[in-house]
């Protein structure tokens, strides 16, 4: 017999084959399809309901008892109703005396009531051991077999040896429990499914804010600016043109905005001369949402690849190469090859090109798939060093693109800059405040500070 069959019995030896009854209170949709999956797993089940009358839709090896009658069947009472009937717990309190009530109830608002529900349900039956689950897993999702959204079960409670059953129970359904704590963390796990995208909301707002601010600036700047003194109709630059301004503007503004506040928080921890003193709160919120913010940038270069990929095949384009084509011939003359213009030119295609594949990579390695299997230093070195380095090839891409446009006055109309002129303040501005401060002078007493040495303690906390 090999090492891993007898590996397999040993396993098989521990492992329990009948599994404890589960209660659940409620024929509802989740009670429903919890039971359901319970059952699957091995967990016989036995459904505490107003009604005792089964039905079509009930699992068919559940039973279906009184509230009173079923409880006393199980250690462990799953509570699948809504909070405004808990009520009916009350008279129960005594038969629910020691067990284990799992609340996996949500509400219709963040913070709607004072207390979580899953301790208001510990106030109505003070002897049970209350324990918060289950609530960001849906029904639907239990019932398709496949649980395609999270597989995360937030656990929290204040009685161990509850929480650790709930823990088995989330574990033989095949997801996985992740202890929050005591039960004072219940509003928050509440709340969570409460939350559409919340660290999504500044940058994405940040970045429609920043593409509506430039596509209004280029629409003056390339078409109203050319229809009012030369009488031309651009308005088809609405299609791809200006798209493909707004898109390398956004995406370099929002990298750098990515790194902005990794500069700042250090300017404040000179200053201070200690870490032990909070950020500012926006500060704070800023930070945390900075892979989203790099991620967003990351969408806005993709979508400039793709604009600049069509280019050769636009109309305009063709038509503009061929007719410079035939006005030399018109006029017998052949244009020499600018040899300047021509390594300009590939620089700056270069400096895109190992840009974007740096920016991809950063994007790579903030999957969370991808980061789970580096550890701290190499993440730092990748978020960090590369991302300074995709921070400088995408400014100097930007830059080499102006080439020698920057103080040509036909570049300005109406005094406006290009777009691409603006998109190179943030990006600059971090990048020489970064620079300044790898200066020894000041990064020996910044990484003192971050080590812990404090040199004002007046600002500690
Ligand atoms: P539901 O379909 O409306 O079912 C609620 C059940 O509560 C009813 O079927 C009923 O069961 C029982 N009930 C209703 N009024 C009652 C009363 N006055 N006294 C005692 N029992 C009463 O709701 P649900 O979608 O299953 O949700 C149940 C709980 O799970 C809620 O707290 C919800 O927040 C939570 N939850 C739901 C989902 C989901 O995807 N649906 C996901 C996570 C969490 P009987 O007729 O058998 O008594």
């Amino acid at each position: 017999m090999n090492k891993n069959s007898s590996n397999i019995m040993a396993l098989a030896a521990t492992t329990p084959n009948k599994r404890e009854t589960v209660c659940i209170f409620g024929t509802g949709d989740f009670g429903r399809a919890l039971g359901h999956k319970m059952i699957q797993s091995g967990y016989p089940v036995v459904f505490g309901s107003r009604s005792t009358q089964t039905s079509s839709m009930i699992p068919k090896d559940a039973e279906v008892l009184s509230h009173a009658e079923a409880a006393q069947k199980a250690a462990i009472i799953i509570i699948a109703i809504q909070r405004q009937h808990y009520d009916f717990l009350i008279p129960l309190a005594e038969i629910l005396h020691g067990k284990v009530l799992v609340d996996v109830s949500n509400n219709l608002k963040i913070n709607q009531y004072p207390e979580s529900n899953a301790e208001y349900l510990a106030q109505l039956v003070p002897g049970a051991k209350v324990v918060k689950a289950f609530n960001t897993v849906s029904a639907w999702a239990l019932q398709s077999g496949t649980v395609d959204a999270s597989r995360q079960v937030f656990v929290c409670g204040d009685n161990m040896e509850a929480k650790q059953m709930v823990m088995d129970i989330v574990r033989a359904l095949g997801l996985t429990p992740l202890d929050q704590g005591s039960l004072l963390a219940a509003q928050e796990i509440e709340n969570y499914p409460l939350q559409l995208f919340p660290m999504w909301k500044f940058p994405i707002l940040l970045s429609l804010g920043l593409a509506a601010f430039f596509f209004i600036y280029s629409l003056i700047r390339d078409v109203i600016y050319p229809y009012v003194y030369e009488n031309k109709d651009f308005s088809f630059f609405i299609a791809i043109s200006i798209p493909n301004r707004i898109c390398p503007v956004v995406a370099l503004i929002l990298l750098a905005l990515v790194y902005l506040p990794g500069v700042l928080a250090a300017i404040i921890q000179l200053y201070r001369g200690t870490k032990y003193c909070r950020f500012p709160d926006w500060l704070d919120k800023w930070m945390l949402c900075r892979k989203q913010l790099g991620l967003v940038a990351l969408a806005f270069a993709s979508l400039h690849v793709l604009y600049t990929l069509v280019i050769p095949i636009r109309s305009f384009v063709r038509w503009r190469i061929s007719s410079r084509i035939l006005s030399q011939a018109l006029h017998n003359v052949t244009e020499p090859l600018n040899t300047t213009h021509a390594w300009l030119s590939d620089s700056y295609l270069a400096l895109g090109i190992l840009g974007f594949f740096l920016f991809v990579l950063l994007g790579i390695t903030s999957l969370p798939s991808v980061s789970n299997n580096v550890n701290w230093r190499e993440f730092r070195f990748v978020q960090s060093k590369l991302g300074y380095l995709t921070l400088i090839l995408c400014t100097a891409h930007t830059l080499v693109y102006g080439g020698n446009r920057f103080l040509s006055p036909s570049s300005y109309r109406w005094y406006l800059p290009n777009a691409y002129m603006l998109s190179l303040i943030v990006p600059c501005i971090v990048l020489v405040v970064k620079f300044v401060l790898i200066f020894p002078c000041l990064d020996k007493p910044l990484s003192q500070i971050r080590q812990g040495w404090e040199r004002n303690p007046q600002y500690s906390e």
